[in-house]
């Protein structure tokens, strides 16, 4: 029999853990598959990590879990779980039943096909989200699609089930600076989608909100994109130009026509103009040598504190 391995990102999910268990745990019934639970708890605050000490000691043969040291975000959880992941499909899921367990029928039907790679979930619509995080969502990924050419599809979850060779290849993106919507996408490989309607979190809370999704979204553009680079490059030059247009015809003006001194406030304005515009960027091109400097430290991803 073939093996499921589920990579289970958790952060302060005590609540919803033990009903998640239950509801995969139905669907498993009515899967051909053995399956690997692969728990990670990332630094939460909470009694997370007793329930998965529970968990493991109930089911030791297909519960497992890290826990992490802090903290280290969604993102390395989910490296740390496909690493530890030994199944023949992988499939990556949120711990608060926002990524419905029955989907894994469908999505398990869809990648017998031998073309195949992978299967994802996306939702319908974004019912049950606030109108203006989901306008900026859409936003993001108007913008993201435009700058890049990873494309990221809006409304697909990082919920969903690949062969082991997919996984694999996402393992080699070793990189620091982890934004998953651009990395699964990134290694290519067929996926196919399944729809679903959204659903809200059983329990707990969602660890986003405005800022943090903002600062999310920045990362992805300058994590998959050059365009900031060159839009920084060029607005550079012309402005340089048109300024030294307006100098020589400052300059002319001056010697033939004996213009007095005026138009001080122009001349602030421009000043200040192209000061906050040089400043905005070097803060540009200072959040990507930021991104280097992380990624030549080659610090670990994540660092685990307890493993079972
Ligand atoms: N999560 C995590 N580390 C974090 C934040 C979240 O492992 O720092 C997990 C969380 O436990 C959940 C999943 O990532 O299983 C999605 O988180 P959340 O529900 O907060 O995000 P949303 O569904 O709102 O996008
Ligand atoms: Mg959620």
């Amino acid at each position: 029999m073939k093996k499921l391995s589920l990579v289970i990102p958790c952060y302060n999910e005590e609540e919803g853990l033990l009903l998640f268990f239950e509801e995969v745990e139905k669907v498993r019934k009515n899967l051909p598959l053995e399956f690997e639970y692969l728990f990670v708890d990332d630094g939460s605050t909470d009694g997370t990590l007793k329930v998965l000490r529970t968990l493991e000691a109930e089911h030791s043969e297909e519960v497992h879990y890290l826990a992490f040291s802090r903290n280290f975000g969604k993102e390395a959880a989910l490296y740390a779980g496909l690493q530890a992941s030994t199944g023949d499909y992988v499939t990556l899921m949120d711990a608060d039943l926002q990524d419905p367990p029955e989907l894994l029928l469908e999505m398990y039907a869809k990648i017998q096909a031998e073309e195949v790679d992978c299967v994802a979930a996306r939702r319908s619509d974004r019912s049950g989200e606030p109108f203006l995080r989901s306008l900026f969502s859409r936003l993001f990924y108007r913008i993201m699609n435009l700058i890049s050419s990873t494309p990221v599809i809006d409304g697909v979850r990082d919920f969903r089930l690949m062969t082991r060779q997919m996984a694999d290849s996402i393992l080699e993106l070793s990189e620091y600076n982890r934004f998953s919507k651009g990395l699964l996408t990134w290694v290519g490989y067929h996926t196919e989608y399944v729809a679903y309607e959204n659903h809200e979190r059983v329990a707990g809370k969602t660890s986003w909100n405005f800022w943090s999704l903002l600062r999310y979204s920045i990362d992805g553009f300058i994590n998959f994109s050059e365009v900031p680079l060159i839009i920084a490059t060029w607005s550079g030059i012309i402005s340089t130009f048109l300024s030294l247009c307006a100098i020589a015809f400052l300059i002319i003006r001056q010697l033939f026509f004996h213009h007095s001194v005026s138009g001080w406030t122009s001349l602030t304005v421009i000043v200040i103009f192209c000061f906050g515009f040089t400043l905005m960027m070097l803060g540009i091109i200072g959040k990507y040598i930021s991104k280097i400097f992380l990624e030549t430290k080659r610090r670990p991803i994540y660092i685990v504190r307890e493993k079972k």
